[in-house]
């Protein structure tokens, strides 16, 4: 049996990026989604062990002394990380694993030259990522501006990534992370 793969995804807050995942876990039942660890509170519509694990800052902290992460960040005062466990049960039972990162988890995966495909996910503006934001309506004026500054600085580090797709219409993109999934599955380096 092949391993999984491991398709690494970030999208500026605000891209549609929890549509996008929504749409690709009905779309591949072979894809398991790494659920990450957090310290940010849960938002309306969320659930605990499903979206993320929520816990607390000493928890956190106790894991990071334990190594329990393959990779943790802070991003907008909380912080976030992959557990060794939610990534490798997945990949290990021949599953696709799902890991939704910011730029700084690509950072340290990239780093260590983890093997996986990295995409990329733009708004179509910066414009449009602010609108976004302001529709969604679960944040404060202080905390659009944040995000909206961690994703210009996001977009910057677009050569980290393998592909970068524009988020137009959702089912567009979710298309196009279906094809170079297919071309990746398929490529001749694969086979042993
Ligand atoms: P949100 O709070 O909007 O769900 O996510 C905020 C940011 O944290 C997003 O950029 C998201 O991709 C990132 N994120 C979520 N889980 C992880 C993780 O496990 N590690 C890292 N480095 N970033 C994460």
């Amino acid at each position: 049996m092949l391993e999984g793969f491991a398709l690494i995804l970030s999208a500026p807050s605000g891209t549609g990026k929890t549509t996008i995942c929504k749409l690709l876990r009905e779309k591949l039942p072979n894809l398991r989604f790494a659920i990450s660890h957090t310290t940010r509170l849960i938002r309306d519509g969320e659930k605990d062990n499903v979206d993320y694990i929520f816990i607390s800052t000493k928890e956190f902290e106790d894991k990071i002394k334990s190594q329990d992460f393959l990779e943790w960040a802070q991003v907008h005062n909380s912080y976030y990380g992959t557990s060794f466990q939610s990534i490798d049960e997945p990949k290990k039972n021949g599953h696709d694993a799902l890991l939704e990162l910011d730029v700084q988890g690509v950072e340290s995966l990239r780093k260590m030259k983890y093997p996986g495909i990295y995409i990329l996910i733009l708004p179509p503006s910066i414009a449009e990522l602010e609108a976004r934001l302001r529709k969604r309506g679960t944040n404060s004026e202080e905390s659009i501006l944040q995000r909206i500054e961690t994703g210009k600085a996001e977009i910057k580090k677009y050569k980290m990534y393998d592909y970068a797709i524009t988020n137009h219409v959702v089912e567009d993109t979710v298309s196009s992370i279906l094809t170079i999934l297919h071309a990746e599955k398929v490529k001749a380096s694969r086979y042993s």
